[in-house]
């Protein structure tokens, strides 16, 4: 039976109280800030590390619901107070992790991986986190608690995965969006779905203040990342890694950050696991920002002594184009305990960086770009070395961005020199010319 195992929110800074998973709350109320799932991890030493592998390996990928998804086929670690028969699956995770051996050689890396995340069902890493956070509404719901409804701010991936993954449960849910400042693919998804889509005439900061009122005076539960049961499949990124290195650890894990989430998540993945037993050595983080939304970077090269959030500047990187981050303190803390680095990548780098990826057979949005981007800068400084292993979390897919991709290798992006520039040749049907074109393009 999973309740043997049991998890609860506490605060982050570690007032006493802790609170049911199942209860309404997004912030302690003794000091207002968030808070984590704390797992027993007692009863989860219960298990030797040889055990918790061979049960994962077990269930990898398997048909037994709904343990075949690599979130819920580490259940006990991730949200065990969900029944099964209350989850909203769309058998996430065991995503491909890609061996960039052309790209790394040409960067300067032995040893480089692309984690591809954006191989998902709604095109991001988002639904990792989104599975476990609609799977307890269903179970909160079943149980007879009064959600008349589910609603995020975003920047276009959480409110497609929110979106589908309540279309699959039968949830009403509202997502509040930026005006013309999310993809038109990020846009259809949830009107596809048939959720209530709200375009609104502010930038994502502006559509956090407001949701996050609408959900505190009414009964619709807030599913935006201050809501920590994402965090906890988010961090199933870090299980995957580990087993797709046969429960080994890379050196470095590079990933985008905008709202700081997924950083900390990761980083709980790894201490999660090494405590267990599971691995032996911790990776170093690096978070990857864009320059005209970098507060964190800011934060970074001043030691982690201050923070000032930012007014976001417009980006390619729509997703991270964040400049009040929710999880910044979870994200520093991540970050100190596993010897961090942040870094930046302005517009010019993140688009030339996905140009020649992409030229190796990647391809990458541009929230990838900006990792990719930092890599490249941390390689050239010899902050990470040739020998390292290396895994870039591509975060979404690229299909999502094939304005931005068009027009990267049109060279009509503004702020970029395209070093990639490349596009159909338009001919007519005639032997002689399609024969000239063909030598001229291959010679
Ligand atoms: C959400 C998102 C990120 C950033 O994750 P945070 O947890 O907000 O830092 C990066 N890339 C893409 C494509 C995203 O959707
Ligand atoms: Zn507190």
């Amino acid at each position: 039976m999973s309740n043997e195992f049991s998890a609860k929110f506490q605060c982050i800074n570690g007032c006493s109280q802790q609170f049911e998973l199942s209860e309404i709350l997004y912030r302690c109320p003794t000091c207002g800030d968030l808070f984590e799932v704390q797992h027993d991890m007692d009863k989860l030493k219960k298990k030797s590390s040889e055990e918790w592998k061979a049960l994962f390996e077990s269930r990898y990928r398997k048909h037994e619901w709904p343990y075949g998804s690599s979130v819920w086929g580490k259940k006990e670690l991730v949200c065990p107070n969900v029944e099964s028969e209350n989850i909203v699956s769309t058998y996430e995770g065991g995503t491909n992790l890609f061996w960039a051996e052309r790209l790394g050689k040409q960067i300067g890396l032995n040893d480089l991986w692309v984690k591809q995340c954006g191989m998902a069902h709604t095109g991001s890493f988002k639904d990792l986190g989104m599975t476990v956070l609609v799977s307890m509404v269903k179970q909160m719901i079943a149980d007879g608690k009064n959600i008349r409804a589910v609603a995020c701010a975003s920047t276009g991936d959480t409110s497609a995965a929110l979106a589908a993954y309540c279309a699959v449960a039968g949830i009403p849910a509202i997502v509040f969006l930026p005006k013309d400042k999310v993809s038109l693919s990020q846009l259809v998804q949830p009107i596809t779905h048939g959720i209530t889509t709200l375009s609104l005439d502010t930038d994502f900061d502006g559509c956090m203040k407001l949701v996050q009122e609408i959900c505190s005076k009414e009964n619709i539960y807030l599913a935006n990342s201050m809501n920590s049961l994402r965090i906890e499949g988010q961090k199933t990124i870090s299980f995957e890694l580990a087993q797709q290195f046969d429960w080994g650890t890379p050196d470095f894990v590079v990933v985008p950050g905008g709202n700081l989430g997924n950083v900390s998540a990761i980083g709980k993945g790894f201490k999660m696991m090494y405590d267990l037993g599971i691995i032996q050595k911790l990776p170093r983080l690096v978070c990857a920002q864009a320059a005209n939304a970098d507060p964190l970077y800011q934060s970074y090269k001043d030691g982690f002594n201050s923070f000032k959030p930012q007014r976001a500047q417009k980006t390619l990187a729509s997703a991270i184009q964040i400049g009040d981050p929710v999880s910044v303190k979870k994200a520093i803390r991540a970050l100190q305990a596993f010897d961090g680095i942040v870094e930046h990548a302005t517009e010019n780098e993140l688009a030339n960086a996905v140009g020649r990826a992409n030229r190796t057979g990647l391809f990458c949005c541009p929230h990838t770009g900006v990792a990719l981007a930092a890599l490249e800068k941390l390689i050239q400084r010899g902050e990470i070395k040739s020998s390292d292993r290396v895994v870039v979390i591509s975060t979404a897919n690229a299909l999502k961005f094939t304005d931005f991709l068009y027009n990267y290798h049109n060279n009509s992006l503004p702020g970029v020199e395209s070093e990639c520039a490349f596009s159909s040749i338009d001919l007519p049907a005639d032997y002689n010319q399609v024969r000239d074109a063909i030598f001229k393009a291959i010679d």
